[in-house]
């Protein structure tokens, strides 16, 4: 028997509305260059940029790519192009022009919006993308450079202020988001309106990343990585005040944003919060981000001295999550789950799980395998590939390549070795590329940057794999250190001593003002590996 409920679509169109009925007066902050507006004004805007879209030509499934920082007139395409039936495709502005070329030919790009500040990085592939018909400038401060692009601002004046959105199959494509595929050709990951709904409800939910209206959510997370991990959707859907960040990332800009618009919740990968913690450390009293009450940490593993440190010298919790592209991007939060609050756990245990990749929320499956496909047992110890399914985890890539990531029963293979524990909570020890092979013996790498960025001088670590003549790879170690500061080798290997068998003991270490990074602010092991990887063979 079927039940007899309405087949209510489920379309962001409906969150665009919702914000426009019941929460028209609450706020939209850009930190740089300020700016403020309402979510009536964001509506009317949208409404305005679809029909100007429309009179371009754009049309149901066209392509209508951003090069852009996080600002309202980037929301405003977050919502216009998928509700008016379109893809918004976000470029990310940290890639080699090369791989922008290969990223917006691949999605056959039919128009693009991009910051003014962004138009020389644009032109520096434009003429390899001749799918692209039209140039939308968003001025965000950059040099004026009168040519044939077309003024966003100028694209909306007289535009009728509201649209008739069209009643879409809430399976059609809504995002497009390519991986930041450190090895081999990005590939497109092209979300649906359900899937992303799905996704905002969930993520919004108490035990996920818990949003509610009487929050300021700041996502430095760019828009351009993974959908700002849904948090532009999640705000909209539940009224939050939103600030975004614009370009200035750095940790004093990023405190001063968050003071002044009273932050309640603020995301961002792992390296953005080492710096601010670093900044907080060295003038505890200087700031008051007693607002802040969730600091959303993903993208790659929060060392836990980190979590420790927000939460005893600063009062600030951390709510450590992980996610993918492919999967829209959140698949767990790691809460600690009631009974587990309050069983006898030592605050080094409550800690862990913390500093865990957590349990996944609802709808997210979750599973690990050997090299022979087969599923682990959930023991705590037994390390595998990570593989998940669920309605917003990506069922092919666009363009279908990459079909070697399902496997035959209809799972992603997300490339992570973890291990799972019996509550269900995940912990990442490698990319599986990154992963350290010794004398046949797994090594992890994110635990070992995670002790070594417990240690008082280090500002960042990551370990990666060198070549050895005898035991096939040895683990190497690159350390910043905070200003001013600093430790011998044997010093930081006395430190990782007391927590780690004999053989996992980094065999060098290489000192560097920064850790090499990602597009997406990741520690960038390829690199390391490449101008590192000989160091023990060189002997
Ligand atoms: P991306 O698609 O660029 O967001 O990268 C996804 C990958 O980032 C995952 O497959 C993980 O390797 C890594 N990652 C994301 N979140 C975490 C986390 N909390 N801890 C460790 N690794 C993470």
């Amino acid at each position: 028997m079927q039940g007899r409920m309405m087949g209510f679509p489920l379309l962001l169109t409906h969150f665009l509305e919702r914000a426009r009925t019941l929460f028209p007066s609450v706020e939209i902050v850009d930190g740089a260059p300020f700016h403020k507006y309402t979510y009536k004004q964001f509506h009317k805007r949208t409404s305005q940029l679809a029909h100007a879209l429309q009179k371009l030509g754009v049309r149901p499934g066209d392509r209508v790519a951003s090069l852009a920082w996080n600002h309202h007139r980037h929301l405003e395409a977050y919502f216009a192009v998928p509700c008016m039936g379109a893809v918004l495709h976000t470029l990310n502005l940290r890639l080699h022009p090369d791989e922008l070329a290969f990223i917006a030919s691949d999605a056959e790009d039919a128009i693009v919006l991009v910051d003014r500040s962004l138009l020389p990085l644009w032109r520096s592939f434009a003429a390899r993308v001749p799918s692209v018909k039209k140039v939308v400038v968003m001025d965000d401060g950059g040099v004026n450079i009168l040519d044939d692009t077309t003024d966003y601002e100028a694209l909306l004046v007289g535009e009728p202020e509201t649209f008739a959105w069209p009643a879409l199959d809430e399976n059609a494509a809504a995002l497009l988001c390519y991986t930041s595929g450190t090895t081999g050709n990005p590939k497109g990951v092209l979300y649906s309106h359900r899937s992303t709904v799905l996704h905002t409800l969930v993520a919004a939910m108490g035990d996920t990343l818990g949003v509610r209206s009487a929050d300021v959510v700041l996502p430095v997370v760019p828009m351009f990585h993974a959908n700002a991990w849904g948090l532009p959707q999640i705000a909209i859907a539940v009224g939050a005040k939103l600030v975004l960040p614009g370009p200035k990332l750095d940790p004093a800009s990023l405190v001063a944003l968050m003071e002044k618009e009273r932050v309640t919740i603020a995301a961002g990968v792992p390296t953005i919060w080492l710096g601010l913690l670093a900044l907080l450390d060295a003038n505890p009293k200087a700031h008051d981000l007693s607002t802040v009450r969730s600091m959303i940490i993903g993208g790659s593993a929060a060392p836990a001295s980190m979590i420790d440190g927000f939460a005893r010298r600063h009062n600030l919790q951390v709510t450590h999550a992980w996610g993918m592209t492919e999967t829209n991007p959140l698949g767990s939060v790691a809460h600690e789950k009631p009974p587990l609050q309050n069983a006898a756990r030592t605050e080094a245990e409550r800690l862990s799980l913390r500093a865990s990749q957590g349990y996944p929320v609802p709808f997210v499956e979750t599973r690990h395998v050997d090299e022979s496909g087969r599923a682990l047992a959930w023991d705590g110890t037994s390390m595998g590939e990570l593989e998940v399914r669920g309605p917003w985890v990506a069922s092919s890539y666009f363009n279908d390549v990459g079909q070697d990531r399902w496997t035959a029963d209809g799972w992603f293979k997300t490339g992570d070795v973890v291990t799972i524990d019996a509550e269900g909570y995940l912990r990442i020890t490698d990319r599986a590329k990154d992963v350290i092979k010794s004398g046949g013996e797994w090594i992890s790498s994110v635990a070992l940057e995670n002790a070594l960025m417990a240690h008082p001088a280090v500002l960042e670590a990551a370990v990666f794999a060198g070549q050895h003549p005898k035991w096939g790879e040895r683990p190497l170690a690159a350390i910043a250190f905070k200003p001013g500061q600093s430790a011998s080798k044997d010093e930081l290997t006395t430190h990782l001593a007391a927590h780690f068998p004999k053989f996992w003991l980094p065999d060098d270490y290489v000192f560097l003002p920064q850790i090499p990074r990602t597009s997406t602010g990741k520690f960038l092991k390829s690199k390391l590996r490449e101008l590192y990887g000989d160091l023990l063979t060189k002997r």
